[in-house]
């Protein structure tokens, strides 16, 4: 018989009533008709169920909302439509697109001369002019190659020689930043060639040379780091002439996350 169900006989012969009686009968003889009542744990149990569904439901839905939350930026991109035009390719979970970081074009009143026609920022563009005379007192020829360069020009370097050199986009990544990802929109991103050696210039030759010698002792006296070493995680090619400047907190929160991926 169920528990709920508690059926009430007449009183027994004993003379004593029994605790059954007691609870479901008034100690009559018109007793014979059974008395359902729900057991006293009922209600609360399905309260306690109610709160225990409601406390999961709440749970999940405030675990969703900041997974939501914390991968908010590449939620977006991952809906946004491909962030170059002639570009069909999406960036990557940390931002990256054909291995290059985004970065943002330098504004104008930041960038000074450091050699005729090359613009750097300010701060890389008075580290390396000490550089490159620490490096000319041991004899040897640093030359500013390249320095800040716009995002149309980085847009012509990409799409513009990658179409004259027949290269696909992946190609042309392993090589040159898309428009929007170049280190050298930063004005922080600079292309060293050695004055004695030239043509090792952009050459991985350039590996060879006193300058880079030079170089690998002495540029971090002065902030600068290679940016695409040899092997890098990256997925960019080995460029032993490519370095950046990371002696300011806005350059080092810049270049933060590819320090992340080059030890
Ligand atoms: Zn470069």
């Amino acid at each position: 018989m169920p528990a709920q169900l508690l059926a009430v006989r007449t009183p027994p012969s004993s003379s004593r009533p029994s605790k059954r009686d007691s609870v479901g009968a008034k100690g009559s003889g018109e007793l014979d008709i059974p008395v359902a009542r729900r057991s006293p744990l009922a209600k609360p149990q399905r309260r306690f169920r109610l709160r225990q569904s409601l406390l999961t439901a709440s749970l999940l839905l405030a675990g969703t909302s900041g997974l939501i939350w914390l991968f908010r930026d590449p939620i977006q991109r991952q809906l946004a439509p491909p962030p170059l035009r002639g570009l069909n390719v999406r960036q990557g979970l940390d931002g990256r697109l054909l291995g290059h970081f985004p970065y943002p074009e330098a504004p104008s009143r930041d960038l000074v001369d450091a050699a005729p026609g090359i613009a750097l920022h300010r701060e890389a563009a008075e580290e390396f002019l000490a550089m490159q005379r620490a490096a000319a007192a041991d004899g040897v020829s640093l030359v500013l190659l390249s320095g800040f360069r716009s995002l149309a020009l980085q847009k012509h370097l990409f799409f513009d020689v990658g179409s004259e050199r027949n290269q696909s986009a992946e190609q042309r990544a392993r090589v040159s930043a898309p428009p929007g990802f170049s280190e050298h929109s930063t004005g922080y991103a600079l292309d060293i060639g050695d004055g004695r050696s030239v043509g090792t210039n952009l050459s991985q030759s350039f590996e060879g040379t006193p300058a880079f010698a030079w170089l690998v002792q002495n540029a971090n006296r002065y902030h600068f780091g290679l940016s695409f070493p040899a092997g890098n995680t990256q997925g960019v090619n080995y460029e032993p002439w490519h370095w950046r400047f990371e002696g300011s907190a806005e350059a080092l929160t810049l270049f933060e996350p590819a320090h992340r991926l080059v030890p």
